[in-house]
């Protein structure tokens, strides 16, 4: 059985699902409240592959709250996470995907070093951040969707912004290994980190946010902002495609221009209908079809009976290992989410 490890995108978001899914004592409570809460499986899901066979899962909602990024309040967000992992594994899922900021609050927490939460002694093999077959869609993503906008790679600058994160620097890899690219900048506040980005690809300009949102053909948004950006239409260059990565949605969809598009990143399609309610809570334009790639991956893992944590550490992402994922992918009935 596989597991989905979520949470929603900020309180406002949390009260009205919670008022959907028929808690109202939840909804009705300000955030002090829901660091308290325990984690809870509130949905059972059924896929089945290409291949025709059909597996089952579970969905922990973990009560994390991105406004949990704060000073005051960052031990509860490293409760929710802990408390939801130790959640799954008493459930006995095998395979369990760390989603959103779930995987960043581990790492960026080191909670490796927390195995033991009450009688519950983590086993790290039950779970994977996902952050492989995200990289891989995004990486997708850029292909495809330049492709049907009639763009050249090979006469395309690309900043990756959040380049030296997980999934910034699989996504740069791939781009340097894979495909003609013509440029590519690299865009994250820790200098030391980009420089060390830029020896491992022999490549890369390394520039500021502004700088190369202006420069930029196609911008892939990997940062790990907790809530979204402002940025005008008048500082991207046009026409430009921006591939959304992050969660929650980083890109306002109200940064209309005819010549800038924006596509939800890190997002796959399935072939066929999926049993489950959650995807209707975080607005899926197609919630029985599409969800998080970082989710599909638990899902591509249970198919394969990869019980492993497939995607764990930090800045580990391979070529091959993104390879090998997209092809379960394809074999399963996933496709990146396009224009
Ligand atoms: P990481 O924490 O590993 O990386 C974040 C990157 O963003 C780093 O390069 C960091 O570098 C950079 N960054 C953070 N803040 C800023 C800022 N203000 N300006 C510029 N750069 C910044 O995150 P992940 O790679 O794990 O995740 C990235 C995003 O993808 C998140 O939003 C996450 O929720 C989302 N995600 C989506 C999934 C999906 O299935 N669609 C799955 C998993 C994650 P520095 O700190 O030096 O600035």
């Amino acid at each position: 059985m596989f597991g989905l490890i979520g949470h929603l995108t900020s309180l406002e978001h949390a009260q009205n699902v919670a008022k959907q899914l028929g808690y109202p004592e939840y909804h009705e409570q300000g955030l002090d409240f829901w660091c308290s809460a325990p984690p809870q499986i509130v949905d059972d899901i059924k896929v089945t592959s290409l291949t025709g066979e059909t597996i089952t899962g579970k969905y922990v909602e973990s009560c994390f709250l991105p406004e949990m990024l704060t000073q005051r309040r960052i031990k509860a967000a490293v409760r929710k996470v802990l408390n939801a992992m130790a959640h799954a594994q008493k459930a006995e899922i095998d395979i369990t995907a760390l989603g959103g900021f779930s995987s960043i609050v581990f790492e960026n927490f080191n909670l490796e070093n927390n195995r033991q939460v009450r009688n519950v002694e983590l086993d790290f093999r039950r779970f994977t951040t996902g952050n492989t077959h995200t990289a891989y869609i995004i990486c997708q993503q850029v292909e495809l969707a330049a492709q049907q906008l009639g763009m050249d790679l090979a006469q395309s600058t690309i900043a990756v912004c959040g380049a030296t994160g997980d999934i910034g620097s699989g996504v740069c890899r791939w781009l340097n290994e894979n495909t003609s690219v013509e440029e590519l900048l690299l865009v994250a506040r820790t200098q030391e980190r980009l420089e060390a980005l830029q020896l491992e690809l022999g490549r890369g300009k390394i520039l500021p946010m502004e700088d190369a949102l202006s420069q930029a053909d196609i911008i892939v948004w990997v940062a790990s902002l907790p809530k979204g950006i402002e940025i005008s239409p008048d500082q991207i260059k046009k026409p430009c495609l921006i591939i959304d990565g992050g969660y929650p949605k980083n890109f306002d969809s109200q940064l209309q221009h005819p010549d800038i598009w924006i596509l939800k990143g890190g997002i796959v399609e399935h072939s066929l209908d999926i049993e489950w309610t959650i995807m209707e809570m975080v607005n899926m334009d197609a919630p029985n079809r599409q969800l998080f790639a970082c989710f599909a991956e638990s899902m591509l893992l249970e198919f394969e009976k990869w019980y492993t944590n497939f995607s764990w550490g930090r800045n580990q992402i391979t070529v091959p290992k993104m390879k090998q994922i997209g092809e379960a992918s394809h074999k399963h009935g996933f496709q990146p989410l396009l224009l």
